[in-house]
Formats: structure tokens, C-alpha cells, sequence
């Protein structure tokens, strides 16, 4: 399976031509998609959107832009709180995921880390991460797998026989993402990892997801964090009220001054205050 970079989009969904005119397909790919939970609320406008394989993707916004129900809408989770996606489609790996069971996502090697570290609370930390494997057949991989989690996550293993509800913030995100591993995916989507956490924490996660990607793992990362998103991200998307205002290169997109200004606080004298922010929210950048 090929996957790249996409120029043109106006081809079968899920498949696009590249510069040099070869048909290619994103790893994921959200083409359009308008959401709406309660059959009343629209929570997303047609939001459009592809990762590329073995990349780090940010989906940047402030309070209820839309970017959870994104990353819901992409693993089929929407249903269990009464949204659904009433246009356009999500494509993982080739596949339209419509009608697709959430399980079945995740055998296919999708699968999300809910915002709020939601662990079970009172089984051990290594229960837990067993409670992942829940997809395998074979259990002697489980195992295998385990000894792998605790070399990317050490912290696990030193928490490993205690009570989940008992252990730190950033060990219970830890704890989420290393439940996730145990169904050896290739796509993660990763909801507000920073959450909560104390800056060197966001950092040690931040780099758990660099080392990660480095072995092959793809990642979707839902941020408000845009500093550090945008630091450890290939590129980056920007929502606001349900529809995507920005696109583009990480890199580029954190040494623009309107964004800095708009979404990272920071003016060219230092950071400005928030009614400044808002202010300038208003008058909009100029999107590209
Ligand atoms: P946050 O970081 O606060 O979760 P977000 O960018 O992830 O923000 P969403 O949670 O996707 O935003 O919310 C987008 C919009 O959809 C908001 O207006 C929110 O109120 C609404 N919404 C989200 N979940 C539900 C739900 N289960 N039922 C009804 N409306 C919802």
C-alpha cells in the first residue's frame, strides 16, 4: 500500500494523485465530514483532513472547536453519545469505515485514546494494560507486548502492580496510551494527551509519542497545548466552531506571527494578554 502526500482530491475517496501523477491514498483521510450530535446539534461543518503514514498530525483548537468529535467521527465512536457523521466519509487505510464497528477499527489498527485518561481505576496498572489486549487471540503475544511497553513507558513499570486510580496524571496518560499499544496499532488518535499535566510531564509524553512514531506509529493528536503540539508535529490543522481555519507545515505554522498572536498567546514583544488574543481572533488571520 502506498501512502503521500495529496495534491488533488477530486478522485475516488481515499485516493489522490501526486506531483509526479502517481494514484496514491492518505492513511487517513476525512473528507468533509458535517456532524451532528442529538440529531440537532452541528457539531462539525464539513471538516476535511488526511494523515499521511509514519506522521505526526495536530488538530489544534480551543474549548469545543470540534476536535474530540473529530477524532470520534474517525473511530466510530460517535453513536454511544447519540452523534453521527450526516456527511462526507472517513477513510482509514483505503477502507470507507461506515457502518464499521469501533472493534473492528481497532483490529484494523485504528484505535483512540480518549480524552481525560480514562483508565480502570481500580484494577493495577499492568490489568489494565492487559484489558488492551482484549482483540488477540494468542496470549503469549500479550505478554511479549507488555515487556515492549515498559521499555517505551519505564514509568509503567515501576507502577505496574498498583492500583491505577492511585497513580499520577501523566501515569495514568501513560497507562491510556499504553493500553492502546497492547492492539499493536499503526494509527493512533490521541485526544488532549496534555491535559491537566505539569509541563515536564507534556514533555516526557510529547517525547514518548516522538519514539513511537520514530518505530513506525502514526499519530492524530487533539490539542489545546499548540506550543508543544505544533513542536513535536510534521503538520497541523487548526479548528474553530466545527471547521477547519488552518492547515499546514508545523514547522512554519509556529514561526508565523498571526499565529503566535492568535493561538499561542505570544506577540512579538513576549505574550500578550487574552483579551488581546480574542481581540485578534476577531479580526482573523489570514488563512492559508
Ligand atoms: P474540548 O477540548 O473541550 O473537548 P473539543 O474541541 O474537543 O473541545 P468537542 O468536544 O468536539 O470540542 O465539541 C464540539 C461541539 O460539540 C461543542 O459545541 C460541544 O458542546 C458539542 N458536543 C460535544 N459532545 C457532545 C455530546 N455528546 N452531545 C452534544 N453536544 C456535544
Amino acid at each position: 500500500m502506498r501512502y503521500g502526500e495529496i495534491i488533488n482530491r477530486n478522485l475516488e475517496r481515499g485516493h489522490f494523485l501526486t506531483k509526479q501523477g502517481e494514484l496514491i491514498m492518505s492513511m487517513l483521510s476525512v473528507n468533509n465530514i458535517e456532524v451532528v450530535y442529538n440529531h440537532v446539534i452541528l457539531a462539525l461543518h464539513g471538516v476535511t483532513l488526511d494523515v499521511e503514514q509514519g506522521k505526526i498530525v495536530s488538530l489544534l483548537g480551543a474549548n469545543g472547536a470540534g476536535k474530540s468529535t473529530t477524532l470520534k467521527a474517525c473511530s466510530n465512536i460517535l453513536p454511544a453519545e447519540r452523534g453521527e457523521i450526516t456527511k462526507g466519509s472517513v477513510h482509514f487505510d483505503g477502507q470507507n469505515n461506515e457502518g464499521m464497528q469501533p472493534t473492528e477499527l481497532v483490529k484494523n489498527g485504528c484505535i483512540q485514546v480518549l480524552e481525560g485518561r480514562l483508565v480502570f481505576r481500580n484494577l493495577t496498572v499492568e490489568e489494565n494494560l492487559l484489558s488492551g489486549s482484549f482483540i488477540r487471540e494468542n496470549r503469549a503475544q500479550a505478554r511479549e507486548d507488555l515487556d515492549k511497553i515498559y521499555t517505551y513507558l519505564p514509568r509503567l513499570a515501576h507502577v505496574k502492580d498498583s492500583i491505577a486510580g492511585y497513580t499520577s496524571g501523566g501515569e495514568q496518560q501513560m497507562l491510556a496510551m499504553g493500553r492502546a499499544l497492547m492492539s499493536r496499532p499503526t494509527l493512533m488518535l490521541l485526544d488532549e494527551p496534555s491535559m491537566g499535566l505539569s509541563p515536564q510531564i507534556v514533555e516526557e509524553i510529547f517525547q514518548i509519542v516522538e519514539t513511537l512514531n520514530k518505530e513506525g506509529m502514526t499519530f492524530l493528536i487533539a490539542e489545546q497545548n499548540a506550543t508543544v503540539a505544533l513542536r513535536y508535529a510534521d503538520s497541523a490543522y487548526v479548528i474553530e466552531n466545527g471547521r477547519v481555519v488552518m492547515k499546514g507545515n508545523a514547522k512554519e505554522l509556529l514561526a508565523r506571527d498571526d499565529v503566535k498572536e492568535a493561538y499561542l498567546g505570544l506577540g512579538e514583544e513576549g505574550r500578550v494578554n487574552f483579551r488581546d488574543v480574542k481581540y485578534y481572533h476577531r479580526r482573523k488571520p489570514s488563512f492559508s
